[in-house]
């Protein structure tokens, strides 16, 4: 790790001191008001800073994704007054967006920021994490790692990987993806290529689709060229930005694969527990900070985004049929349920997960779910 507290590893922080001597023999406010050099304050420099580097899967700057993690390291570097600064690549500045946590856990990296279904090759139970088809509601998966087990049990995936892992943004309920032909039945899945990760791509799979995951980057000329005949991303705000509309025609709703997607802060273990208290708990607010900053810019742009796509881009919006959402939510309950009891610890995410919905449901019955319904009655409401 890059701790610049040894000297050796410091020549910025010794430049820096003979910068400070240099101008307090100069005359400095301090020099001028009489203050012996030996009871100078040490400058914040020789007092030991760190720089870290952390990249992310997605494209550098990209929105809501890319802003969410230099929002991140911004507020680190901030909070800590710079005694730790994150320096923020985009994928592929370093490493290819899907070696992010090899590097992270071998320490080529300290951090990394992506979403935890990218993982599920090297710990299958971080799938269940990132999202599960017909699953959490984003407060309900806020609740469920706040106060349902849910940071426990991603901490001791993230182990697996050798790494801290904090919630860092979510994408709230996503689009259904992006299509050129209509989805009338579950029939029509089969032999489609279609970009789509984590449990979702398992479920399409099931259904007969040719599933392929792919780093958002090269999800447009996949798209454009026909290696893929589909693909999903994330929301309005997302696929406009990357120009899906370009070279598909349908836009389906509601992303029943992704209901909530939250984005992953992955830190190297050994980096971590490196950290005074102080600093981790700069680290922890920064990331709480971030989750709820990366959802409102989404719900902030996703509707004049959809707009934008329906309006100047003749994008045709289609809901899935219900049917089809029957079928996919059937499958999803068969490969959800295999797969989690292939696997211990993916059994004991998904058991907390699935125990956690149960009365996520039921209140959501009463509560959000009645109040969409009540707020979409026809009456006629304020108009400025
Ligand atoms: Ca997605």
């Amino acid at each position: 790790m890059t701790d610049h507290r040894s000297k050796e590893k410091a020549p910025a922080a010794r430049l820096e001191r003979r910068e400070f001597i240099r101008k307090a023999a100069a005359g400095s406010v301090a020099a001028a008001a009489g203050v012996a050099a030996s009871t100078f304050p040490k400058p914040s420099l020789s007092q030991g800073l760190m720089k870290w580097r952390m990249q992310t899967t997605w494209p550098k700057n990209f929105p809501g994704l890319g802003t969410g993690a230099n929002a991140l390291a911004d507020f680190i570097g901030k909070a800590s007054d710079g005694r730790l600064t994150v320096d923020v690549f985009g994928g592929g500045e370093i490493v290819p967006p899907f070696e992010t946590m090899d590097a992270v856990s071998g320490g080529t990296l300290e951090m990394g920021h992506g979403a935890p279904y990218y993982w599920k090759g090297k710990v299958s139970a971080s799938q269940f994490i990132a999202a599960v088809p017909f699953g959490l509601n984003v407060a309900e998966q806020n609740a469920w790692v706040q106060f349902g087990g849910g940071q426990e049990l991603a901490d001791k995936v993230y182990k697996e990987m050798g790494c801290k892992f904090f919630v860092s943004g979510n994408t709230g309920v996503q689009m259904g993806g992006w299509f050129n032909k209509e989805i009338g039945s579950l029939e029509d899945y089969k032999g489609l290529k279609m970009r789509i990760p984590g449990l979702g791509g398992e479920v399409v799979k099931a259904a007969g689709g040719n599933v392929v995951n792919l780093p958002g980057g090269e999800i447009p000329p996949a798209l454009s060229s026909g290696a893929i005949d589909a693909t999903e991303w994330v929301g309005p705000y997302n696929d406009l930005a990357f120009g899906l509309y370009k070279s598909a025609k349908f836009y389906y709703y509601p992303g029943w694969h992704e209901p909530a997607t939250l984005l992953d802060n992955f830190i190297n273990l050994k980096a971590w527990e490196g950290l005074s208290s102080d600093l981790q708990a700069i680290i922890t607010a920064a990331n709480g900070y971030c989750n709820m900053l990366v959802l409102s810019e989404f719900n902030a742009n996703n509707n004049a985004s959809l707009n934008t796509l329906v309006n100047e881009h003749k994008v045709v919006l289609k809901k899935f049929p219900d049917e089809v959402l029957n079928g996919l939510g059937a499958l999803a309950g068969k490969v959800i349920g295999d797969l989690a009891a292939a696997d211990p610890l993916s059994r004991e995410v998904m058991a907390s997960i699935s125990t956690f919905r149960k009365q996520a449901i039921a209140y959501a019955k009463v509560s959000e779910q009645a109040y969409y319904n009540a707020r979409g009655l026809p009456f006629k409401w304020v108009e400025l």
